[in-house]
């Protein structure tokens, strides 16, 4: 992470042009320092709503200021360490706002910006971030607002980025989850859901995935919010079915499956709302396995 920061930092040195950042993400908002003299940087931000926190609940990757090492202080976290954060010792963290979105309610699947009210087909703060980016951008080149409103009011996300899917009448959301901010992002959308549901989990641990698997003990399995049953599939599948055993889920109600059709197979067998969430080797096969089930039924 933090090599990746360094290396977009180390462009923007000599970069003038627009600059677009999440104020509320320390590990972002930091590259509209890189430059003194762009006068191009604007900062979003995205207002608390009712699932904000004021304790952080994952491990989050930028506890402390790149510019003094104090620790950052918050006045309320959204998901991992994305969040209203300030250095009390320099005050990094206090840019002025250039678009706030605000009163977000996630049952509506609305949120403002500008007085403007969006209404979108996703109810996950995450995405709501990456539309206020989008719209940030949108106005810097003018893009007329009616337009932006419409094109958002339509836009679904596939190909497993919370991806929703009817199989075998079964309600069914899936997401890709690379580290343990992508999964607990999910698992944040499954618990802020109180229908019942199931919660399935593919791992591998080829090598584009990273062969070290440890990454799945900064996951937050603890205190799921009515999950039946938990089935984990993948070439890691017993490690993970393990995790979530020992964050205090009933062993019971776990079924581990290494081969992915069988495990598939096996979940579909009632018709409860399920969660899949599969790694970067895992998603498309477990794509494909879902879609031969949808469309042989
Ligand atoms: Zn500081």
């Amino acid at each position: 992470m933090e090599l990746l920061i360094l290396k977009i930092n180390e462009f923007l040195k000599n970069y003038h042009g627009n600059l677009i950042l999440n104020n509320d993400d320390p590990n972002v908002a930091r590259l509209g320092k890189a430059n003194p003299n762009n006068q191009n940087v604007y900062y979003f931000h995205v207002d608390k709503y009712p699932f904000s926190t004021d304790y952080m609940k994952e491990v989050g990757e930028g506890k402390f200021c790149p510019f003094c090492q104090t620790r950052l202080e918050y006045e309320y976290y959204q998901y991992s360490h994305i969040g209203k954060f300030v250095c009390p010792n320099c005050d990094y963290g206090n840019h002025a706002i250039y678009k706030e979105a605000r009163n977000i309610n996630l049952h509506e699947k609305t949120f403002e910006i500008d007085d403007t009210l969006y209404k979108i087909k996703s109810n996950s703060i995450y995405i709501i971030y990456n539309f206020t980016a989008a719209i940030t951008c949108c106005s810097l080149y003018h893009v007329d607002t009616n337009f932006i409103k419409k094109a958002l009011s339509t836009f679904e996300l596939n190909n497993g980025r919370f991806e929703k899917l009817v199989i075998k009448n079964t309600p069914t959301i899936i997401n890709l989850a690379k580290n343990p901010t992508g999964a607990n992002m999910s698992l944040q959308l499954l618990n802020e859901d109180k229908e019942e549901k199931e919660l399935f989990f593919v791992l591998n641990d080829n090598q584009v995935d990273g062969t070290d698997v440890s990454w799945i003990w900064d996951i937050n399995f603890e205190n799921l919010n009515n999950v039946k049953r938990i089935v984990t599939a993948g070439t890691r599948s017993y490690d993970i079915a393990i995790r979530i055993k020992i964050a205090g889920f009933d062993e019971t109600k776990i079924e581990s499956y290494p081969d992915l059709e069988q495990a598939v197979k096996a979940l579909y067998t009632n018709t409860t709302k399920k969660y899949i969430i599969a790694n970067y080797t895992s998603l498309q096969p477990t794509r494909a396995e879902l879609l031969k089930l949808k469309y042989r039924s």
